[in-house]
Formats: C-alpha cells, structure tokens, sequence
C-alpha cells in the first residue's frame, strides 16, 4: 500500500497584501491557496482519508511570510552560547589584519566549534531563517579543520536549514602560503562558493587575487562571494573588475560582494554608475546595515536593478558583539540606517531577507507560491511594514509544513 500523503490545512493565513487565505500543504509544498471560506469546504469535501494523513491548523489571521534568508553569516568563528568575550578595539582604526590576529587568539580558548556553530544554527533556525549562507575559514592557519566541522554540522541540520558555505580565505590568498590549493580541497569537499577578501589592502594584488577566485569558481562551477570592505575608489575599483569578470565568464546571478563599504561612500554620478553595471552584470550586493560604517545606498541599487541582500555576519565574535540572528531585526536595522519611513520603503528591506536573500543565493521553490516548499513564518503584525518597525518575537518557524520552533525556541519531535 502507498505511503498516506501528508497534509495539513493551514486556515485564515494573512497575506502581505492583506488577504485571507487558506494555504494547504501536501508532503511539504505548498499544494493549494485558495481565499478563506471557499477553499476549506471544497479542499476538505475532496480528501480522501484513505490516502490523506490530514492535520488542521487555525493561523487566526495572523501574517504568514516565507522563511528569512540569512546571507551572510560566520558559523565557525561566534562565540554565541560560549563565555562572552569582551570586544578588543584595534590599535589605530578598523584593520582587518589586526581582527583576524585577535580571532585567532579568542578561538584558541573557545567551547568546541560544533557546539557553538549548532547555538548560531538554532538562534537562526528559531527567529525564521531556514536558507544561510555560512563562509568558513580556509587558509594556511587553520587548513580545512574549521570546514570539516561545519560540514558535519550542515549534515545534522539538513532537515532544519538549507546551507550554502563559501570557503573564506580569512587570511588572504596570496599572503598565505597554500591557500589556493586548500581552496580548491574545499570546493572539493563540498563548498559551494568561493570567497575572496579585499584583494587590494590584504594581498595588495587585485589580479592575482581575483585571478585564483574566478579560475577555481569557473573550473569547479561555484558561485562567488567576496568580502569587501575596501572604501572610496579603491572599492569602487575592486567592485567593477569583480564585475567585468562576472560578465566576461558568463556567471551573471551567481556572483556576490559582500559589504562593499566603497558604494557607500562614492558620489551619486559614480554610484548611479556603479549601480547599472552591476545590474548589467548581474552581481548581487551584500550589506548588513554595519555599525558606523558608510555602507551601500540600498534605496538607489535596488532602483538600479541591483541584488541587494542581507545577513547577520558577525553574532558574538571576534569583530564585534552585536547580532541576534533575527533577519526580521535585520530588515529594521537596515530600514532604520536607511531613513526608510514609507511603506513600500520598509517592504523593500524586507524583501532583502526574504525574495532578494532568495535570488541571490539562487534558491528554487522559495516563496508563498504552489509548488514551493513550505518554509515559512506567522507572525502577529497586519501588514510587512508593521512586522519590520515593531520585529515581533512571537512567531512560529515552518519547514516543509511542520512546525520547527516557536517564539525563538526550537520544538522538539
Ligand atoms: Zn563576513
């Protein structure tokens, strides 16, 4: 006898617009959504209990959104759940050289990588998110040890979250020996991107850089993020070659520059510029509305045509001691850095953590949409602008149909 389907009706769901459906979902998609009141009578006359294992919930009207994206975190270097570690300021202004000096000394007395990347796993899992994309130190101090732990991590999680890892070369390329090679043993082992860092201010060699960056991701056919943090024209530099070699190899949507603080702090006429070419080249931009940094004009990119995304990057590490793991906090704080007070303003920082999180992690099936899967989240708001001011912790976390964790916490099955 075939296995019973598995389907639950979840009644009276708000949508974005505000409408009230009734979502049904069978062995994890999204298979009906129809308005209130007409499907449930119809859907529920047409199941047959011989073949349906069938479960109703009553959402109440409360506001159903798809799952968050996170993308852009650090599984392997927080200290989340572990001893608080006080913040080390740098000697003479942010230096990317010296943080990593004082990560590698605060991960020297840390709780085990596992146990800490499975509390960032679960704080992610329990505000919503359920797509990430982690990078993960590689490079010539540490060699593949942090990837094969998250590895394995990635596996234990697979049912919760889907995860994509960017092999880092925190250290640089160029500047540490045997990076390119364990790169590419990264790729091998399951990475699914490429990162970079700075290729101007750390290797101080942006061919070089970009050259090992683009020829691994084009021999192996993986996506690319790079961190960049470089400002002014020497960013704006570093973004167009990013550019002009995602255009010349043909990797249009499957290239990312995470940061890129140089948009930030460019004329208009240089970043309306900017904006068209990597719209035109398909690199999607990557900003977490960062501290006191100059940080990419959202509004403007997004009118342009370009990607912009978002995630946490750094929870309770090294770099700095913010981070809650909540893309919908997320989408204030970028709202809020953003001057952004209209409603179709703070629909747009949503759909950084939502929609645009999706296309540039390039994610199939993602969305309130039948066939997706049904990854989602109810929250007690009326409306997406609502939901981004007031960040309502209350909120119940769906993969596939099931309920995963409610109010931040995880459920146990
Ligand atoms: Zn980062």
């Amino acid at each position: 006898m075939a296995p019973l389907k598995e389907q639950t009706i979840f009644l009276n769901a708000r949508l974005a617009d505000g409408s009230l459906v009734d979502l049904t979902v069978t062995d994890g998609r999204f298979s009906a959504i129809m308005p209130v009141q007409k499907a449930s009578s119809a859907d529920l006359a047409g199941i047959d209990l011989g073949i349906v294992d069938l479960a109703i919930v009553d959402l109440g009207g409360q506001l159903v959104v798809p799952a968050f994206v996170e993308g852009h975190i650090h599984l392997d270097t927080s200290f989340y759940g572990d001893a608080w570690r006080p913040h080390i300021p740098c000697t003479n202004g942010f230096d990317v050289r010296e943080r990593v000096a004082f990560q590698t000394r605060n991960l020297a007395a840390a709780a085990p990588m596992a146990e800490r990347a499975k509390n960032q796993l679960e704080l992610c899992i329990g505000h919503g998110s359920l797509a990430m994309r982690s990078h993960v130190m590689v490079d010539g101090s540490v060699g593949l040890t942090h990837l094969e732990t998250i590895l394995t991590v990635r596996e234990q999680y697979r049912d919760l979250i889907d995860i994509q890892l960017v092999a880092f070369p925190q250290s640089g390329i160029l500047a540490s020996p045997g990076t390119p090679e364990l790169l590419e043993e990264a790729l091998k082992l399951g990475c699914d991107l490429i990162g970079g860092l700075d290729p101007a201010s750390f290797d101080r060699d942006v061919k070089g850089h970009l050259d090992v960056v683009f020829g691994l991701a084009q021999k192996h056919g993986a996506g690319v993020d790079i961190h960049l943090h470089d400002g002014g024209t020497s960013g704006l530099f570093q973004v167009e070659e990013i550019a002009a070699r995602t255009r010349a190899l043909g990797m249009q949507g499957n290239v990312a520059v995470s940061h890129a603080y140089g948009l930030g702090d460019i004329p208009t006429d240089a970043l309306l510029k900017a904006g068209e070419m990597l719209a035109a080249c398909g690199v999607a931009i990557m900003t977490n509305a960062p501290g006191n940094h100059a940080f990419p004009p959202v509004a403007a990119l997004r009118e342009a045509g370009v990607t912009v995304f978002s995630g946490s990057d750094n929870i309770r590490d090294s770099w700095w001691p913010y981070g809650d793991g909540d893309m919908l906090s997320r989408a204030n704080m970028i709202g809020y850095r953003s001057g952004f007070y209209e409603d179709h303003e703070l629909a747009a920082a949503f759909d950084m953590v939502t929609h645009a999180g999706a296309k540039a992690l390039g994610l199939a099936g993602y969305g309130l949409a039948v066939g997706a899967s049904a990854d989602f989240v109810t929250l007690s708001a009326q409306h997406v602008p609502e939901a981004v001011v007031a960040v309502p912790k209350a909120r119940t976390v769906y993969r596939r149909g099931r309920a995963v964790a409610k109010d931040g916490k995880m459920l146990t099955h």
